[in-house]
């Protein structure tokens, strides 16, 4: 049997005339850069996400990039984010001289780790990222405390978390002043090359994010700011209106297979339950958990954009799956702290223990919603069989 790590080709096929359409539509049109399609694929999320202000940018990054520069981000500043996390988040804080400041994550989310930002804030701190990796919201209760206490802004990296609710059923990317979301087509809503979203509920912020995604203009040739080229194409948007009516049943079919995969590994004995910490010889694998979807009926809406295990023979195992024709991949194999490019910075190996560890152990096991009920097993049972095989 084959199982990749994300088969683009299955959802495609399943939603080909409407996709095709869309297309076909914007060749018609030859309206290539914003315009129609983009303002309503915008004024989509504004509703799916409950939120003021949606403005289509070129990528997730830029999207990011486009935050920080909305909030006055100077050289020198100091910006707080996870050293666990896609490159892009501590990227763009560099790209506008300012500091990225690294914490550590909290180890059954993965998430920033809340207790570390607030020992990391000084008098030059401006900002703080909090990621909402693979997935699963942060501790934004916590991360929104530290941020009114302090006066610091918030821009939630939700990249892998579009469609995730916190636990009161807040749409993540709009707790924080600004949310910033990826349409690369790994993501859950992914479209034919690259896209991101900027979000926020702040009017001033939110005109000033649609004159930076132009070089700063307003009206065109006037230029008020310094902005960039940060436009989503009109074939972008068009795929992205197609997609987003199906959002919410793919998540939920990722969630539907999380769920059989945590059955799987709990019957074959490689797991005692969601969450755990320790390995032993009841848990070879440690399985991720939805932290908070069984308090009281709050719901967490977890929508597993990755379903990350750990184990310790990771590379062993990854080797192993590859052979029998399984995709994984290891979603971060190098922290920011002990990234070349970061060297500068001066950390150094030991100083985020739990980010460190999570780099030697996690890898992702194929989630995507077409995936069948029999892939799903065989990528259990294979994991099972490289348990005993010796
Ligand atoms: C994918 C991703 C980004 C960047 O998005 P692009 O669209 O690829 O530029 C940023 N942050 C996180 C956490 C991501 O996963």
């Amino acid at each position: 049997m084959y199982v990749p790590l994300l088969d683009l080709k299955a959802q495609y096929k399943a939603h080909k005339k409407e996709l095709d359409e869309a297309l076909l539509r914007v060749s018609e049109s030859q309206y290539f850069i914003l315009g129609p399609e983009v303002e309503k694929m915008e004024s989509s999320f504004c509703n799916y996400l409950n939120c003021k202000h949606a403005i289509g940018v070129s990528s997730g990054t830029d999207a990011l990039l486009v935050a920080l520069m909305a909030l006055d981000i100077h050289p020198g500043d100091e910006v707080i984010v996870p050293t666990y996390s896609f490159f892009a988040t501590a990227g763009v804080v560099s790209r506008l001289n300012a500091i990225p400041v690294f914490t550590d994550i909290d180890p059954i989310t993965f998430n920033i780790d809340p207790d570390d930002v607030r020992k990391k804030i000084t008098k030059k701190t401006k900002a703080i990222i909090p990621v909402h990796l693979y997935g699963q919201s942060c501790e934004m209760d916590s991360i929104m405390n530290i941020a009114r206490q302090y006066n610091i802004k918030v821009i939630e990296d939700a990249a892998q978390a579009i469609g995730g609710q916190y636990k009161d059923g807040r749409m993540v990317g709009t707790i924080g002043d600004v949310g910033c979301f990826s349409f690369f087509p790994s993501k859950n809503l992914g479209c034919f090359g690259d896209g991101g979203l900027v979000v926020t509920n702040d009017d001033e912020l939110g005109e000033k994010i649609h004159i930076l995604r132009v070089h700063g203009a307003k009206p065109k040739y006037y230029h008020k700011i310094i902005g960039g080229n940060f436009r989503l194409d009109a074939l972008q948007a068009a795929v992205i209106s197609v997609k987003l009516p199906h959002l919410d049943s793919w998540s939920q079919k990722r969630r539907e297979n999380a769920k059989t995969y945590y059955d799987l590994f709990i019957k074959a004995g490689l797991s005692e339950e969601p969450g755990k910490l320790q390995f032993d010889s009841k848990n070879k694998v440690l399985l991720p958990k939805a932290v908070y979807e069984s308090i009281n009926g709050l719901k967490n809406y977890h929508i597993y954009n990755q379903f990350i295990i750990r184990v310790e023979e990771r590379d062993n195992l990854r080797q192993f799956l590859t052979d029998k024709k399984i995709g994984t991949e290891i979603y971060y194999p190098v922290p920011f702290h002990l990234q070349e490019c970061f060297s500068e910075l001066g950390y150094s190996q030991g100083d985020f223990p739990i980010a460190e560890e999570a780099a030697n152990t996690s890898l992702a096991l194929p989630i995507y919603p077409e995936l069948t009920n029999e892939q799903l097993i065989y990528v259990a049972k294979s994991v099972k069989e490289f348990f005993d095989r010796k």
